[in-house]
């Protein structure tokens, strides 16, 4: 049978947390498990994963746990009768000095500085961009605006700019608190929202440094989400692990049409640069409320499977949606088909790169060896996972297992595309690790007597970074 390839990502929410419930989804295909830190408290928060590690526990399947910073999401405030209904051609106030709860003529903002960052002519874009208004003039603390698409705006909905442009850091003091928490519970990854340069990844990366105990080192991944970041999404990308294309925020910015070739592009660059990348929202949105997928979001699942993503994204349809199990088993069987479909360009993807490190030669060579010789898996001993990943960028038939003593490695490799990782009780001595992975490999059916499996790994075991050795064996 074939194996799934593309990873899923659900988010956890009201709707899936029940721990039997989660645990299904878990057996259904779900890889990592994202938990969004604009809702709830750090002690839900503490909670949540711990009872994601039991699920993962009693599923069988290890599970990466990304907490999701809310960054500097810029909200209107609260009304009085917690919605209000815009009408176009209207005119609508938003002020930073308000105090009172708003109405639909006048509403405070959570963002004191928008009035000093916009100007006349301005579209701002409300409830990711299901209302339109345009900027009149600003007075002071408060945006004289005209609607121009109408509808229903109710409490702390977001606010973006056109074109992008507004300016706060992308990373709050709520965040800050958030890092502690995440790192108080080792989440695998953390993801930040709305970056704008290198340096706010390397800032929130530094962060979590200082709040992790026990050298723990979560993944970076950045979310894609401003206008600002597509200038400069090379250095973000190098100052990261991987990338979220977070396709609500972005569409908001630059505009829906741009977003498929964005997705694209961001996917290769990825790919090139030895980065993760992750595909987000509105995939399956319609099973939020019905318990089949339209033909078009099967498409647009499919199509980032083809793009080459390592995973697709699931946000409010497994948070708090009716068919949070339905909707990650229906991801799955899309996932399955499209890879099925794809093209191996195997030695395009070569030509022309030169290898200088030791590692990542013998991880091309174990890919190489494995892709010609019709192997059944490749196994890479790796106790940092570089290799693994190096192995995950280029798209081969063969499955890559990847072997790790350490349980962060393992639970950060369930997100690279192709790579099953498995805990193993390493010694330092190679022949015995060897044996033992074979064995393994032997006992979970993944190899069987005459099968070809190539092995990397490091001399002297234990050393993170070091493989130097490729091995072809035959199942005796
Ligand atoms: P969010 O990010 O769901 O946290 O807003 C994803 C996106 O904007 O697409
Ligand atoms: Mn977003």
């Amino acid at each position: 049978m074939q194996r799934r390839t593309t990873k899923i990502v659900a988010t956890l929410g009201p709707a899936s947390s029940d721990p039997a419930l989660l645990e299904q989804m878990i057996r259904a295909g779900v890889n990592v498990v994202r938990l969004n830190f604009s809702h709830g408290t750090a002690q839900d928060h503490i909670d949540r994963a711990r009872m994601v590690r039991e699920a993962a526990a009693r599923a069988g399947h290890e599970v990466a746990i990304m907490a999701d910073l809310q960054g500097p999401k810029i909200r209107v405030g609260k009304f009085a009768e917690g919605k209000v209904f815009l009408e176009p051609g209207q005119t609508f106030v938003m002020d930073a000095s308000r105090t009172e709860l708003g109405d639909s003529s006048c509403v405070g903002l959570d963002y004191k500085a928008l009035p000093r960052e916009v100007k006349p002519g301005d579209v701002l874009l409300l409830n990711d961009g299901l209302i339109v208004i345009v900027v009149d003039e600003v007075r002071g603390e408060a945006i004289h605006t005209t609607v121009k698409l109408g509808g229903e705006l109710s409490n702390n909905k977001g606010i973006n700019k056109q074109g992008g442009g507004l300016s706060a850091p992308a990373l709050t003091g709520k965040d800050m608190d958030d890092i502690r928490t995440a790192m108080s519970f080792k989440a695998d990854y953390v993801a930040v929202s709305f970056p704008k340069s290198a340096t706010d990844m390397e800032m929130a990366r530094q962060l979590c440094n200082v709040a992790a105990e026990d050298g723990h080192q979560p993944g970076l991944i950045a979310k894609i989400e401003r206008a600002e970041a597509i200038p400069k999404l090379e250095e973000i990308l190098l100052a990261s692990d991987g990338i979220m294309v977070a396709r609500g925020d972005l569409a908001v910015e630059v505009g829906n049409a741009l977003v498929p070739g964005l997705q694209k592009r961001m996917i290769k660059l990825a790919l090139e640069h030895d980065r993760v990348v992750i595909t987000a929202t509105q995939m399956m949105e319609s099973m939020i409320t019905n318990p089949v997928p339209t033909r078009a979001e099967v498409s647009d699942v499919a199509n980032a499977v083809l793009d080459g993503t390592d995973a697709v994204m699931l946000s409010a349809e497994t948070a708090a949606g009716k068919y949070p199990l339905e909707t990650v088993i229906e991801m799955a069987k899309i996932c399955l088909a499209a890879e099925a479909g794809r093209q191996l360009k195997f030695e395009a993807d070569f030509v022309g790169i030169k290898f200088t490190r030791i590692d990542q030669t013998i991880a091309m060579g174990a890919l190489f060896t494995a892709h010609h010789l019709g192997a059944k898996a490749i196994v890479a001993l790796t106790e940092s996972g570089s290799s693994a990943l190096w192995m995950s960028r280029h798209l081969i038939r063969v499955p890559i297992y990847a072997l790790t003593s350490k349980i962060a490695s393992q639970r950060k490799m369930t997100l690279y595309r192709n790579v099953r990782p498995l805990l193993i009780d390493t010694s330092t001595d190679r022949d015995t690790a060897l044996a033992q992975a074979a064995s393994d490999l032997k006992k979970r059916g993944i190899v069987q007597s005459g099968d070809v499996y190539v092995i990397t790994c490091g001399e002297p075991m234990g050393s993170s970074g070091g493989a130097n050795l490729l091995k072809i064996c035959r199942v005796g």
